[in-house]
């Protein structure tokens, strides 16, 4: 189990419990660049899409995104390549909505 600290205002409480996945080791973001996938600055959040952009697990992480954002109208942070924002047009693309 691993705690996650989500941003404020995130939907859930501010700190939750996780099982990690496997995948996740291999993951390009970590506890040095983590901030880049909550921020909110253009440049940032460039440097965050370009990590993920050479990342050997994005598809499993925008499938893990999709699958804890299941229900959640707000979306946080950067998970597979893709924005908060960017994930929700997509879930929506494939609920057929
Ligand atoms: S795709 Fe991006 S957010 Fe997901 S594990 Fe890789 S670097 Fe991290």
């Amino acid at each position: 189990m691993v705690k996650v600290l989500l941003p404020q205002g995130s939907p859930a409480t501010e700190t939750e419990t996780i099982d990690p996945e496997p995948w996740m080791d291999q993951s390009e973001c970590n506890i040095d660049n983590a901030h880049l996938f909550a921020s909110t600055v253009p440049e940032e959040i460039s440097q965050a899409k370009s990590l993920c952009a050479v990342c050997p697990v994005a598809l499993e992480c925008l499938d893990y995104a999709l699958r804890i954002e299941k229900g959640y109208k707000t979306r946080f942070n950067i998970f597979g390549g893709l924005t908060g924002k960017e994930r929700r047009k997509l879930a929506k693309l494939l609920e057929g909505n």
